[in-house]
């Protein structure tokens, strides 16, 4: 009989598909790497998996104990199903404006959720870092994994996402396109990458950062976009800038537009950090030849984004009203 002991288990070994008419007119061959198709529905599953574990092995989460982080997302869920399925318990701390429903996903699974004040500065005791840092001192078995700075985040991409890669495409992949959030991903899956490629009559693998316009990785000053998961308006120590060679800032409106492009016309109801990933990708592409393989990785679904990316009104509403009408592109008269 084939099964998994448990859904853990089926974290990773994400597949790969070939991109067909949203690159009509690209010789190089674009792949995505379908990250929504991990059991929590995102990337995130997979360093939730390792820094549990890695905590484990340091005595620092021990039978009985809690998971505390300061998250409403994607590893917020990791995490609530990892801790779940291993016998912890986890508490997750929110700000206000975070959507009901991504409190409820989290409920969901059986964690708990508090929800500290609005408009507090992050170096505050009330923030929601602050009060994680508090409960997980005060909870009684207590562990904050700590995804911004926990290196078992970048080591999770360095031991099975880049790997994946390198093993799928037979060691042809020539460019690695990723978003960076909390930097992990690009820091251990682009580390692998180049280190696996090193000495290849082709060159190195080239690291290609994907980051929403305004992020401070991409150059920007660090103001506020729509686009969710993905750029930082400070510099997070899971980000090693050795690893990218390029950077490319891309629009909400851009990244929107490509995200339900991808819904609409590749099959893949992806999130709005996948749109900006695969305009990335794209703009690279166009300049390659037929022997180059560009990976670009999709972080997660577009299930969380039903309300906004693929809500017209939203769209509209926000200021994005020209991706709406562009993307139906039937001329509707009443
Ligand atoms: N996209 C989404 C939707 C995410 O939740 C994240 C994680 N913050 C990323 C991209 C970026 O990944 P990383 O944190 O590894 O840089």
């Amino acid at each position: 009989m084939k099964y998994a002991q448990s859904v853990v288990e089926l974290i990773g070994r994400t597949p790969l598909v070939k991109l067909n008419r949203i690159t009509e007119g690209v010789s190089a061959t674009v792949l995505v790497k379908l990250e929504y198709l991990n059991p929590g529905g995102s990337i995130k599953d997979r360093i939730a998996l390792r820094m549990i574990e890695e905590a484990e092995s340091a005595g620092l989460l021990k039978p009985g104990g809690v998971v505390v982080e300061p998250t409403s997302g994607n590893t917020g869920v990791g995490l609530a199903l990892v801790a779940q399925q291993k016998g912890y318990r986890a508490v997750f701390v929110t700000v206000p404006k975070v959507a009901q429903e991504k409190r409820d996903v989290l409920r969901a699974y059986g964690a708990d959720v508090v929800v500290g004040p609005a408009g507090v500065p992050s170096e505050s005791p009330l923030s929601y870092y602050g009060i994680s840092d508090q409960l997980a001192e005060e909870i009684k078995g207590g562990y904050k994994p700590d995804q911004f700075s926990n290196p078992a985040a970048p080591n999770s991409h360095y031991e099975t996402t880049g790997p994946e890669i390198w093993e799928d495409t037979e060691g042809k992949i020539t460019h690695l396109v990723v978003g960076a959030g909390t930097g992990g991903t690009v820091t251990g899956s682009g580390r692998y990458l180049k280190e696996v490629s090193a000495d290849r009559p082709q060159g190195p693998v080239r690291v290609v950062v994907a980051d929403p316009d305004g992020s401070i990785y991409s150059g920007g000053e660090g103001r506020p976009y729509f686009v969710e998961g993905v750029g930082e308006d400070i510099w997070v120590k899971n980000y090693d800038a050795s690893i990218p060679d390029e950077h490319h800032a891309i629009s909400d409106a851009e990244s929107f537009a490509m995200a339900r492009r991808l819904a609409t016309e590749e099959g893949l109801l992806v999130g709005g950090s996948s749109g900006t990933a695969v305009v990335a990708a794209l703009k690279i592409a166009k300049d390659l030849g037929p022997e180059d393989v560009v990976v670009a990785v999709l972080p997660d679904s577009g299930r969380g984004y039903l309300g906004k990316i693929f809500n017209d009104q939203w769209m509209i509403d926000h200021g994005f009203g020209a991706v709406v009408s562009n993307s139906t592109g039937v001329e509707i008269s009443v």
